[in-house]
């Protein structure tokens, strides 16, 4: 029979390996403690939904509904999709799990993949990872202001403290058709400058050639007018108040006029969080969210104003405080020299894992030399030796690795567990 060839990952789907989950546990960690402080509390949501949530919620003109889904039909026959985002989720469950009622107000974050058929590059992938919050049944600008506060002290606190805050106000129900006409006339008169897309977007969603990628789209969307302009009074008042709240705590920001976000249900407030950071190249969008007070109604609730925000867990990771270079090894190695000592050797290392130590243990087999090789390459600070003399005495050898100190026969291995883990721990700090 010929040798099975290996299998790769999907392209764009990627592994994430202990180095880098040790610093996501960080962030998540980070993100679990500080997010309570504001009031959010964890949601858990389905990966796979009805795709008609995304083309209901997200937008159907949107690149993503468009071009990026991962959307199938199920064995019923049901249209679903990978979620390529999680807010329309949380507005789903919001709804269907009656959060609605009360006084309607709810703060939720989660933290779980995403799924995106863009084209992978770095920092770029098809299964990504969000931390994201939404806050529901809040219009007053302060919800505004601790959102963003909230992200600002949180990339502070994982050392992303050089990542920048853009915002901007992309105006409501009531001006925004106003500066849509205004970008469809704008567009029209450019027209042989824009891509086939574009020609598109500019019947459908005008809105959306701010964020078409086409360079020389770029070049002329550059003179296009913002939505600042066409402002209507309630929402400039309510982006001033967003501003002075966050300038009261004095929270560094840079308003961009020409932002937009790639998603069809955002007004007035929107921001997008970036970082010039190395590493991160072109996708140097670490996070970005805003106010969707249009989306509950759309889908289906009473009209409930939200707001919110993902960040990027693989970009973050990315900028924030490099992780230490390796994890810690091990505390000790355990070493059987011969069979019988197998036995013994697995019961030490339960008892002091069960004390909460990190400790390995070999197979037997190999000279004490070749063993003493392995517990340094796995970086253990014990070696903890079990051969023919150590059995016959009940008490094993104990090498400190960094010290070279030998301890002969030293570890009763008829110890409680409680005692073998203290003398463990106080021999290897010694
Ligand atoms: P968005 O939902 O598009 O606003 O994305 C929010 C954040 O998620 C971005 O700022 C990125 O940090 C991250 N993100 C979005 N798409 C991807 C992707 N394909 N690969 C990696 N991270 C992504």
């Amino acid at each position: 029979m010929s040798k099975p060839a290996p299998i790769a990952a999907i392209r764009g789907f990627r592994d994430v390996l202990p180095d880098e989950t040790r610093r996501w546990e960080a962030l998540v960690g980070a993100a679990r403690a500080m997010f309570g402080t504001y009031g959010f509390g964890e949601i858990e949501l389905p990966v796979l939904e009805r795709s008609e949530l995304f083309a209901r919620a997200v937008g159907e003109t949107t690149d993503i509904v468009e071009k990026e889904m991962f959307a199938f039909r199920d064995r019923d026959d049901t249209s679903v999709a990978l979620r390529p985002e999680a807010t329309a989720g949380v507005v789903r469950a919001y709804l269907q799990n009656g959060l609605v009622h009360d006084d309607r107000q709810a703060r939720l974050f989660y933290v779980g993949p995403m799924f995106r058929r863009e084209r992978p590059q770095r920092g770029r992938y098809r299964q990504f990872h969000q931390i994201g919050a939404e806050m529901l049944g809040r219009e007053d600008p302060l919800a505004d202001a601790e959102l963003l506060l909230l992200i600002r002290r949180y990339l502070d606190r994982v050392g992303a403290g050089g990542a920048r805050l853009e915002l901007n106000s992309l105006g409501d129900a009531t001006c925004r058709p106003v500066y849509r006409e205004r970008l469809r006339e704008f567009g029209t008169a450019h027209l042989a400058g824009l891509c086939p897309d574009c020609h598109r977007r500019l019947e459908r969603n005008p809105l959306r050639i701010l964020d078409c990628k086409v360079p020389g789209c770029r070049a002329i969307v550059e003179r296009a007018p913002v939505a600042r302009d066409s402002l209507c009074a309630p929402c400039a008042e309510h982006f001033a108040a967003v501003r002075a709240l966050l300038d009261q705590e004095r929270v560094a920001y840079h308003v961009n006029p020409r932002l937009v976000r790639g998603l069809d249900y955002y007004v007035r407030t929107a921001f997008e969080i970036v970082s010039d950071g190395e590493g991160l190249g072109a996708q140097n969008a670490v996070g970005g969210g805003g106010r969707y007070d249009g989306l509950v109604a759309m889908l289906g609730g009473p009209d409930v104003p939200g707001l919110g925000f993902a960040l990027g867990l693989d970009r973050l990771a990315m900028v924030a405080a490099p992780p230490a270079a390796e994890g810690p090894g091990p505390l000790a190695v355990i070493l059987p020299l011969e069979t019988r000592a197998v036995a013994p050797a697995f019961r030490l290392a339960t008892r002091l894992r069960d004390e909460g130590l990190p400790v390995g243990v070999e197979p037997a087999g190999r000279s004490l030399k070749a063993l003493l090789g392995v517990a340094s390459k796995r970086r253990a600070r014990l070696a903890v030796i079990l051969g023919a003399d150590e059995l016959a005495a009940g008490r094993a050898t104990v090498r400190n690795l960094v010290s070279s100190a030998d301890r002969r026969q030293a570890l009763d291995l008829d110890a409680s567990g409680p005692e073998l883990a203290r003398w463990m721990r106080d021999e290897a700090a010694a």
